[in-house]
């Protein structure tokens, strides 16, 4: 059995939404670097020494990477064996990442980009609620991933359900029928998640999983959908977007795919879109 403070939770929250804000982590850096090195139009490899630019000015003068700092969204890994200690004011394990991220993205002059309702768009003013999906799991284990999710790429990505008999086929012309469709509009280059089976929702969520994979362009373990990401990313870059959108080689960084069982009569498809700015990072306790 394990301990642990609510407030240590809301502290590395705080520094967290931060970090990953203000810094590009190292294996966002090395494909970004290794794919300038394939991008043949100047105006795409402008384009990345920008990125490279605005990432060191982030990361020297502590600025978020983009004006979009993101919904704060984390994936938490919960073992049974873990309990909380209420401490400092903090009443629930979901208060801690609340308050986490309220703190965090005041005392970095984060933007706040929540609308308490989706018709009559009033800001909440704090980057709040935070979205939270839980996996429960044996064992006292607590592992933490964050990603500041931005607008214009989350508005590029879909879900569709397919008949069985639409094959990989199908869903490879889906998915590069989603990144043809957002155009510049994701800031590419991206970084594409790819959410196979479950259900409606989990495909969903599988998709947005996938682009948490380390280190970035780091493939499925199965051969099978390892050989489609690499296909898709092939494919995908061959459909001369470039970089923001300006023409070019290289339209995505990365393809991740994650795989569910699902129902005898589905096939559930979704795609997330990630944009340049990939900020995700992860702790445990
Ligand atoms: S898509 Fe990404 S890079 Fe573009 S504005 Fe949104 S957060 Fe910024």
């Amino acid at each position: 059995m394990k301990t642990i403070n609510l407030s240590t939770i809301r502290d590395k929250v705080k520094d967290i939404v931060q970090e990953a804000n203000f810094e590009l982590q190292d294996d966002v850096m090395d494909v970004i670097k290794k794919m300038e090195d394939q991008e043949k139009s100047p105006a795409g490899k402008a384009v990345f020494d920008l990125i490279k630019q605005n990432a060191q000015i982030a990361k020297d003068e502590k600025l978020g990477l983009c004006q979009d700092t993101g919904l704060a969204v984390f994936f938490v890994e919960l073992g049974e064996d873990v309990r909380f200690n209420r401490d400092d004011g903090l009443e629930s394990l979901r208060d801690a990442f609340t308050q986490g991220t309220i703190q965090g993205y005041e005392e970095g002059y984060l933007r706040k980009s929540v609308v308490a309702d989706p018709i009559r768009r009033e800001n909440t003013s704090d980057n709040t609620p935070v979205f939270i999906h839980w996996e429960l799991d044996k064992g006292d284990h607590f592992k933490v991933q964050f990603v500041a999710k931005g607008g214009g790429a989350e508005n590029m990505s879909q879900v569709r359900m397919f008949a069985p008999a639409a094959g990989k086929e199908g869903i490879e012309d889906f998915v590069v029928e989603t990144i043809e469709q957002g155009g510049s509009n994701p800031c590419p280059p991206t970084v594409v998640g790819v959410g196979l089976g479950g259900n409606f929702e989990y495909s969903a969520l599988l998709a947005k999983k996938a682009l948490l994979r380390k280190p970035l362009g780091s493939h499925n373990p199965d051969k099978f959908y390892a050989d489609m990401e690499k296909r898709l990313l092939e494919k995908i870059n061959n459909l001369g977007i470039g970089p923001q959108g300006m023409g070019g080689r290289i339209t995505s960084l990365a393809v991740h795919v994650e795989a569910f069982p699902c129902h005898i009569a589905s096939m559930p498809a979704a795609v997330n879109v990630q944009c340049h700015s990939h900020r995700v990072l992860s702790f445990e306790l």
